[in-house]
Order: structure tokens, then sequence, then C-alpha cells
């Protein structure tokens, strides 16, 4: 480790003991191994010069070399602004300031060339800077020629004029003073087998490269570093795992046999039978499985755990099934009782409404083994729930539990580990997967059974309500049921109930014959679980709601989806609400509804939606959108705590370096080896993300 790097930041030259503090605080950087973390976090691009004629409104911060025509203060004297023309041999542009007027009119010279860097936008069709940055042609050698780099700062940073020049500047005098003390983070065999440059030379290329391919190969390095450990870390956990828990070996396959071959309702697509195999695989190893089941809605991941319980009930051991709502509970028993009906299985639901002479009878029936399947909420993890011998322990809907509760379910079997089984209808893309679960195997059911027919989407605007409501009363008409979904967001949450109740009433008025149920969040926990109820009844044959309806809640009656608001959604979000639809043999609809006013984002999400039906390429198109911080059930995962790589970017380098870390541990899976000595202290400091720089603190 190098002491060069745990300085203080207060000792380099032009800091000093006050800006410490504010760095400190503001962005986290307390030493010099900080500060040199702290990337840019885009570049400028001063290398090049756009001719005005080819301005186009999507492109970031621009350069251009022109002269200035024509010079005009306009407006009334409290919204005075600037004018000037630029003009090139291909074009013209306004510049526009609203500030600091009377100093820059001094600096502008009509007739002079200047160079103009600044952000374009469109307006009344014609193309603008607001604000440049000018500087007169004739001295601009310093600034144009290089991409210049850009970091973050704070408006309180700025108010002490540490802005993103000055951190530069810091970084220019740390890089001069580190010359010797940069120590490489990889293997040598690493760098030449996957082409990375050395990491002195990166750091150097991050903070000032010397033209794109220079920065391009810096960012290669770091990222690769950064996700190889990462992944290194994980596998190594998953290795340690495997090898310290045994798991029970369950290999009695009479009691599937006589389901697959007598009872099981339809055949299981490819998908379904592949995960099977993986599964039976696991249970039958004599390690605990800890796997991660990926399914779309109505995918059919409900019978492949079915499946799963067989053959450990075969084994004379115990399952249990653990859903996040009571709704989705007592919807998993009503089917899974069904299946177990032909084979005398004993089952029970066990819920924190569940009455105390019940309650009773179900854990006595636990503990001496009597109860063979248990399906729950909550309420199964608790403490007093106690297994005569759990055998297998299934997780739906998994972006609900943390991985403590994860670990509280292992708990219940003391003398083996009981099997671990996760579902989850949320499609995470590979290269996220490979990072949040690393720790998991995943399978991943990726075909809907036969005769399902896709969900149309179609895109609507609020002024296109007549028509919506002609299309809900001929569903109506058939007897089918429609949701209607508004969003709720804590900021606007009054506005938002308004909306929900101004268009339950619009409807009420449309539909004055028809039962319409209302539910949001706000209610009691007993009027949502009735309005739900009345709805799965197909009591109430509209329903209008926040998003709270459930995940994974099956109405195989419902056959439209109305979204209102549609562009105030994300897209995995979009795609979950779909899922409610679709879900029997009729043709099911999924209308979003919008203003005609929408961003460039949106439009391209509500395109996606329409476009496709596929969790997996929605997942993907949601990583690029907005990156993977937003997707769900990401939050709180620290692996996603990335310096430098990007989940939604960098796919194709995650994969490079979980090869290159899951080939090194193939070699040395304890990284004994002293040509790793310099990895395994990497992978022992604090995060696996972080250089070997500790934080004083
Ligand atoms: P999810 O993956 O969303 O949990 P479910 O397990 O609830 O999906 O299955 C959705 C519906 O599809 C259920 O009614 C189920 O009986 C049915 N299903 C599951 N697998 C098949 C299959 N291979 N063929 C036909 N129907 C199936
Ligand atoms: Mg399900």
């Amino acid at each position: 480790m190098s002491a060069f790097f745990e300085t203080r930041i207060e000792f380099l030259k032009g800091v000093g003991p006050s800006r410490a503090a504010l760095l400190n605080k503001e962005l986290n950087i307390v030493t010099f191994g900080d500060l040199i973390q702290h990337y840019p976090f885009r570049y400028e691009d001063r290398t090049r010069f756009y001719r005005i004629a080819d301005i186009r409104e999507d492109l970031p911060y621009i350069q251009l070399k022109g002269t200035i025509r024509h010079i005009e203060v306009t407006g009334p004297a409290r919204r005075k602004r600037l004018m000037a023309w630029l003009t090139d041999d291909s074009g013209e542009v306004e510049l526009i300031w609203f500030q600091g007027i009377q100093w820059i009119a001094r600096k502008l010279v009509k007739g002079a060339e200047y160079v103009v860097f600044g952000k374009p936008s469109l307006f009344n069709r014609r193309f603008s800077l607001a604000h440049p940055e000018l500087t007169p042609a004739g001295q601009a050698g310093q600034e144009t020629g290089h991409l210049q780099p850009i970091y973050s700062t704070t408006e309180k940073l700025k108010m002490r004029y540490i802005d993103s020049r000055y951190i530069s500047r810091l970084q220019r005098e740390l890089l001069n003073g580190a010359r010797g003390q940069i120590r490489e983070t990889l293997p040598v065999a690493l760098l030449r087998q996957y082409g990375l440059c050395a990491k002195e030379h990166a750091l150097r290329g991050i903070h000032f490269p010397a033209d794109a391919r220079d920065l391009q190969q810096a960012q290669y390095r770091l990222k690769f570093e950064e996700l190889f450990y990462v992944q290194l870390r994980l596998l190594k956990l998953k290795i340690t795992r495997i090898e310290k828990f045994k798991g029970k070996v369950f290999d009695n396959t009479a009691l599937l046999t006589s389901f697959y071959q007598d009872h099981l309702p339809f055949d299981l697509t490819g998908a379904q039978k592949r995960v099977v195999r993986e599964i039976f695989a696991d249970l039958k190893s004599g390690r605990q499985m800890n796997r991660l089941v990926q399914g779309d809605v109505g995918s059919g991941k409900t019978m492949v755990a079915f499946l799963a319980m067989l053959l450990v009930l075969g084994g004379d051991a115990q399952v249990a099934m653990m859903a996040p709502t009571e709704i989705l509970a007592q919807q998993h028993y009503t089917g899974l009782e069904e299946y177990c009906r032909p084979l005398a299985l004993r089952i029970a639901l066990l819920r924190g409404s569940t009455k105390k002479a019940e309650r009773k009878l179900i854990l006595s029936g636990l503990l001496d083994g009597n109860l063979q399947i248990l399906v729950g909420t909550h309420a199964l993890i608790e403490e007093s729930v106690q297994f005569a011998n759990l055998g297998l322990a299934v997780v739906d809907e998994q972006h609900r539990f943390g991985v403590a509760q994860r670990a509280r379910l292992w708990r219940k079997n003391q003398a083996v580990y009981p099997h671990i089984l996760v579902m989850t209808a949320t499609p995470i893309p590979r290269t996220l997967a490979l990072t949040l679960y690393g720790d998991l195997d995943v399978s991943v059911i990726d075909e809907m059974p036969a005769g399902r027919k896709a969900i149309q989407t179609v895109h609507k605007y609020d002024s296109d309500r007549l028509w919506l409501f002609g299309f809900i009363r001929s569903q109506v008409q058939a007897r089918r049921q429609v949701y209607v979904v508004y969003p709720l967001i804590e900021e606007s949450e009054k506005l938002d109930l308004k909306h929900l109740t101004d268009g339950y009433e619009a409807i009420c008025r449309a539909f004055p014959e028809i039962h319409v149920g209302i539910l949001h969040g706000r209610m009691k926990a007993e009027a949502k679980e009735l309005e739900m109820k009345r709805f799965l009844r197909n009591e109430t044959r509209i329903m209008v709601s926040t998003t709270v309806i459930e995940v994974g809640v099956n109405v195989t009656n419902a056959t439209v989806m109305v979204i209102e608001n549609a562009e105030r959604f994300g897209l995995a979000q979009l795609h979950q609400l779909r899922g409610r639809v679709g879900r029997g043999a009729e043709q099911s609809y999924c209308i979003l509804v919008t203003g005609h006013e929408l961003t460039r984002e949106s439009r391209q999400r509500i395109r996606t939606m329409c476009a496709t039906g596929n969790g997996f390429e929605i997942a993907e198109a949601d990583l690029k959108l907005r990156g993977p911080g937003d997707l769900m059930g990401t939050q709180q995962s620290g692996v996603l705590d990335l310096l430098i790589a990007d989940l939604g970017q960098d796919g194709k380098i995650l994969e490079l370096a979980r090869g290159a870390a899951g080939e090194l541990l193939e070699r040395d899976p304890e990284l004994d080896l002293s040509e790793h000595a310099m990895i395994r202290q990497q992978v022992r400091s604090a995060g696996a993300n972080q250089f070997n720089w500790s934080r004083i603190s």
C-alpha cells in the first residue's frame, strides 16, 4: 500500500485546511487516493469545431468558431437580454445572455472572431446557445485542442470557487507529485491477455486524456479493474458457500413421477423443463441450492416451484413457500392446494391474520412433521415458526425480500440449511444479474406457455377519451374486467389523489350501471383487501387504482389495463402493470394514455412498450435509458456503488472481467499463488470496488 495516497488532502498544494474540510464534507474526498478516484463524469470535446450548419438539437456541448456579425440588447428592463449573432461560412446562430449583460457586452466586439462553447437548443425553429463560453480566437490556444475533463462539484463548493476547473488543477498537481507512487493493481498476465494499459497510464489518461483513443484506453482499464474485483469477490463468496454448506440430497422421484404421469395439467414449456432440470441437479448435488428463477409474469414459475417441492417431499422433508402479500399467499395456496389434492399432500396457509387456534394447529403440525407444505407471508419467518425438517424454501417475488430475510429462512433448519429457490418476475438484464446476484445461480424461464395471446399495447392521448370509454364499454359488455391505473408519487400525493378520484368519478358517470372499485395506498389494509377480493370475485368490473394492485395477482378475467399518465412511469413498472392482464385465454389490451407533450425519453419508453412484450428486452432498454440504480429492487444493493463502470453500457467489459475472475479462481481458488499476492490484498481490503487506499476518517 502506498502511503502517498493516504496523505490527507489538505497537504496538497492549493488546498489547505478549510478547503480540505469542504472537499471532505461535500465530496467525501479525504485523502490523495480519494481525489485521484474522483473521476471526471464527462469530457468536453475541444478537439473539434462544429460548422454552424451541422448543429443538431441533440448535440451535447459543442465548439464553434466564427465572427460576431451583430450585437443587440433587447427586452424590458427587468427581462433584458443580450443577443449576438455568430456566423461562419456555413450559417448563423444566436448567442443569448440573460445575466451579466454589461460585463459580456464590454468584451464583445463586432466583427471579431471568437471560439464559442455551449449547448445548442432549438427555440422558434432557430438554434441558440445560452450563456456560452466565449474566447477571442487569438487567445483560444490553451482550452482548445483537447478533451476537457468535467468534474462533479456542489453548489456549496462552487460558492467557494471549487469548481470543475479548480479540481482539474488539483488533479494535475497530484499527478505531478505521484510520479513513481502509482502501483499496478492487476497482474501483468491479465494486462497482457486483455490488452489493458498500466494503472499509472490509466490514471493520467482518465484525468488528462491526450486524445479520444487515450481516454478510451484509460476507461477500459479502470472499468475492467473495477468490475474484475467485484466479480472476483462475488465468485469467491459463491465458491466458499458451495464448499462450506452441504445440502441434503433429494433423489427419490416416486412422488414426482406419480404427479407427472397422472396429474400434470398441461405440458411444460421447454424453458420450464430446462429450469426444472437445473433445480433437480442442485437438489441431488449434496450442496445447498441458492437459485434465482427469473421469468416474466405468466411464464409458469409456480409449476416449476411445485415440481421442486415434490422432489423434496419425496425425501420426507417439508417445504415452505413465502409470498410478499396476503393476497398472493392466498392465491398460491389455492393453486397449490389443487395440485396437492390428488396426491393427498398436507398443506396449510399461515398469514398475519391467521386465528390463534388455527395457528397453533399449524405450528404443531410443522413441528411433528405432519404438515408437509406451508404457504405464507412474512409470518413464516417469525421465530415461533419451527419445522421438523425443512428441506426447501421457495420465495416468490424476490425484490420485496432482502438478503437478510433470506438468511432467516436458512436458519429454519439448523442441522442442514434448507435449499433456497427465489422466484422473480422482475426481469433483470444479464449484466445486472451477474453483479447483483453473483452469489446466486440464475435460471431463466424465457418462454411463454403455448396458446397465450400477446397483449396488444397501444398509445393514446388524453384527447382520445371518448374512444377509450367506448373501448372499455365493449370489453365490459363482453363480461371482461378492466384496470385503470394512476400514478401516485409522494411529492405530489395530494394532486395525484385528486386525479385518481376525478378519474374514478368520471368512470362512475360514464358507467352508471356497473360496479366500479377504487384502491389506493391511503386506504386501510382491510378496505384494500375487501376491494381486491370484490374484483377477484368479479363483483366490481372496473378497478380504478394507484399502483398498489399486487404484483403477481391473478385475475384471469381482466383483459384491459389502462395506464393514465403513462409518461410518469418507468419502463419496469409499466411492464409489471401490463402483466396484470393477459392471464387468461382471451385477447388482452394495454392502453397507455399520455398528454401530447412528451419528453424524448418518455416517448422512447412508450414506444418500447408498444413494440415488445418481452420483459428482458424491456429491462435492457430500461437499463440503457435510466441506468441501473433506478431499476426495481436494485437500490439496496451496495454492489452498484461503482466508481466508473456503468452496468447499462459496460456489459461487454463485465462479461470479460467475470470471465477473467472465473479463470483465475479456477487455477487458484484460495489466491495462494505468489503472483496473486496483490490480488489477495485488493480483495481483502475494504470494498472490492475500492482501491487499496483506505480512507482515514
Ligand atoms: P408466474 O410465472 O407469473 O408465477 P404462474 O405460475 O402463475 O405464472 O402461471 C400463469 C398461468 O399459466 C397459470 O394459470 C398456470 O396454470 C399456467 N401455466 C403455467 N405453465 C403452463 C404451461 N406449460 N402450459 C399452459 N399453462 C401453463
Ligand atoms: Mg407467480
